[in-house]
């Protein structure tokens, strides 16, 4: 006899189950098909490292296939529809992922271990979302008519600017929002005439397979996006250096980050980069300190603390610190750290065995430069990948902890005394992709904003992540800016025109 079914497994509909009771395939050319080699990988829930299904491995060959289609496409039906009729299809796309928001929601929380809950609110929604904002971009890519002056007979001339697409654009993800990095990738890109290879993360590729089924159901013409499953150093290094692909987008760490750039040098394809943060939150004693302390323990625990964006420098006026320190940890101690499927869950694993191991090493070498955990500090239990929300107080400027990216539920903590002091201390690192400032003094958080050296600024907020606003880094964080109109340079060519009127 099998034992009864827990919640969380009844919570899993036919839907889910049928999809994973078959192999995903690769997308190419509006076919579902194999690899090339015949070979497959596993794909695990990272809360009890159960395989989930398997996954076709796609290699040099089958990137070289979807390049090919993708290249082939552009020169068919995607390229003849109006601007409005491709509206139409990237607004359906909204209309059947929230259709459809509760596979997504479970296969994303089983395939990377995010609380379903959170699937719920955040990535499926946001999702549906980009899609519907970058709907309405086709139908206004204009260009520019420019007066002309350095010629003898200027009224001659007149010169004209149009946006092309680039032409066929490899996408790279990571796993910490398959889904909705999916949607960044390909909404504008597909607003904009490109069409797409997707490398989606091997750690979590069952969304972006859901999401061809819908991109088909939408009525996006074969070819225009691949999706092709497989691991970096293979799949996505094949990717980054084909001769036939225009433009590489990206979106991972910083140390991959320059391997696309170096393998991009072949055909020199632009190159777009969403890297990493050690993104510094800053507390002044002038805050509404509740809201203070609630937004930055939102700011690192959200989502495991698995957010490039997430404020994991907290630094804290010491009038406030030890209030401020005792809430946060109040706040770690008392999330639900659990299964992802669980509604009560607020915590998930991280997730991978490597992702695990890598957040217990810089919580080891925190220890070791003397760091002291106020509370978590440890792995939470011995199945799956979990880790205690942690709060590091007695860091210093030099401790690897506190310059490294840990990408996990794992804030360091210091106090500043004077605001000149601060700004100096915030830009301390070689990221910059986003900071956020508490405090009351409207003229101060203005002032402290225009001197962070990041790309994203939230004053008494928190990972205010919006279709319209671009996203994107400074320095080592990346290079470009995806989303609203910011996004429109980084998937288009402009071409001037100019006429001898005779
Ligand atoms: P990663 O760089 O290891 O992997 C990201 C993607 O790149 C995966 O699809 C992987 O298969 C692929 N890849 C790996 N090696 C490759 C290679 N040599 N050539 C081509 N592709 C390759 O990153 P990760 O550990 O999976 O993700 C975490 C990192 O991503 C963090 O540093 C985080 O900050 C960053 N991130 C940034 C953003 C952003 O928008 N700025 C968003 C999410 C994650
Ligand atoms: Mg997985």
């Amino acid at each position: 006899m099998t034992s009864a079914p827990t919640t969380a497994v009844q919570s899993i509909s036919s839907g889910v189950t049928d999809f994973l009771s078959r192999p995903v395939q690769h997308l190419i050319g509006g076919a579902s098909v194999a690899s090339a080699s015949g070979e497959s990988f596993a794909t695990f829930n990272p809360c009890d490292s159960n395989e989930l299904t398997q996954v076709a491995m796609g290699e040099t060959e089958d990137i070289d296939r979807a390049v090919r289609a993708a290249r082939q496409a552009l020169g068919g039906p995607w390229a003849k529809m109006s601007p409005s009729d491709r509206s139409k299809i990237l607004w359906r796309v909204g209309d059947l992922i929230e259709q459809r928001s509760e596979e997504f929601a479970v296969l994303e929380a089983l395939d990377s271990g995010k609380p379903l809950t959170y699937a719920r609110l955040v990535d499926i929604p946001l999702s549906a979302d980009w899609f519907r904002y970058m709907a309405g971009w086709p139908t206004k890519l204009e260009g520019t008519t420019i007066p002309v002056s350095a010629v003898a007979t200027p009224g001659n001339y007149f010169a004209y600017t149009v946006r092309e697409p680039v032409g066929v654009v490899g996408a790279v993800i990571a796993w910490n929002f398959p889904l909705l990095l999916a949607a960044w990738k390909l909404s504008p890109a597909l607003a904009t005439g490109n069409t797409v290879v997707l490398k989606p993360a091997e750690q979590t590729p069952l969304t972006a397979a859901l999401l061809g089924e819908v991109l088909r159901d939408a009525g996006v013409p074969d070819g225009v996006v691949n999706i092709v499953h497989g691991y970096g150093h293979t799949a996505g290094a094949a990717l980054a250096a084909h001769p036939g692909v225009d433009k590489i987008s990206f979106t991972g760490s910083t140390e991959v980050g320059r391997e696309i750039i170096s393998a991009a040098r072949g055909n020199l394809k632009k190159v777009t980069l969403e890297l990493g943060g050690k993104s510094p939150n800053v507390i002044f004693d002038d805050a509404d300190i509740d809201a203070a302390i609630a937004g930055a323990a939102n700011a690192i625990f959200f989502n495991q603390g698995e957010a490039c964006e997430a404020g994991s420098r907290l630094y804290v006026q010491s009038k406030v610190y030890d209030r401020v320190v005792e809430g946060v940890a109040e706040i770690a101690s008392e999330l639900n750290v659990g299964n992802s499927l669980d509604p009560d869950t607020q915590i998930g694993p991280m997730v991978s065995k490597k992702q695990l191991d890598t957040v217990l090493g810089y919580l080891e070498s925190g220890r070791v430069d003397g760091a002291r955990a106020v509370v978590g500090g440890r792995q939470k239990g011995e199945a799956g990948y979990f880790v205690e929300p942690t709060v590091l107080v007695d860091t210093t400027p030099e401790m690897k902890v506190v310059r490294e990216e840990i990408f996990g539920p794992v804030v360091t903590v210091a106090s500043f005394d004077d605001p000149d002091d601060i700004v100096r201390m915030a830009n301390d690192t070689d990221y910059g992709l986003a900071a956020g400032v508490w405090t009351s003094d409207v003229s101060k958080a203005h002032n402290i904003a225009a001197q962070f050296r990041a790309g994203t600024v939230w004053i008494n907020s928190y990972h205010i992540l919006d279709p319209a606003l671009p996203f994107g880094g400074y320095k080592q964080s990346g290079w470009g800016r995806e989303h609203g109109a910011a996004v429109l340079d980084a998937y288009t060519e402009t071409k001037t025109v100019i006429l001898n009127k005779g």
